[in-house]
């Protein structure tokens, strides 16, 4: 059992659909449409090093996810709200 926990790759259920989240080389963070099989979303390993930009595109992913419909500035802006909201919380990636 590592004694750190990290971000890593799993599997997440949202709207009770399924997708892989995984970390890998890719440029921008994106989330394939809910009616696919197989479906990821796909985060840069590098924010794995910036916490609170993570913290974002997590969020911003997960709500393409919850409602693919939405408009891009709608979620956008609303990932950037809840971060805000968590950050200022006091949320952070531990040790747990
Ligand atoms: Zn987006």
């Amino acid at each position: 059992m590592p004694l750190t926990k990290q971000p890593h790759d799993q599997y997440v259920t949202i709207m009770g659909k399924r997708w892989h989240l995984r970390y890998c080389q890719v440029i921008e963070p994106d989330c394939d449409r809910p009616d696919l099989p197989r479906k990821q979303i796909r985060i840069p390993m590098r924010l794995q090093r910036t916490p609170k930009k993570l913290m974002d595109y997590l969020i911003h992913e997960a709500l393409h996810a919850a409602d693919w419909n939405q408009a891009e500035y709608w979620t956008h802006h609303t990932a950037q709200d809840i971060t805000n909201l968590l950050w200022a919380q006091g949320f952070r990636l531990s040790k747990e």
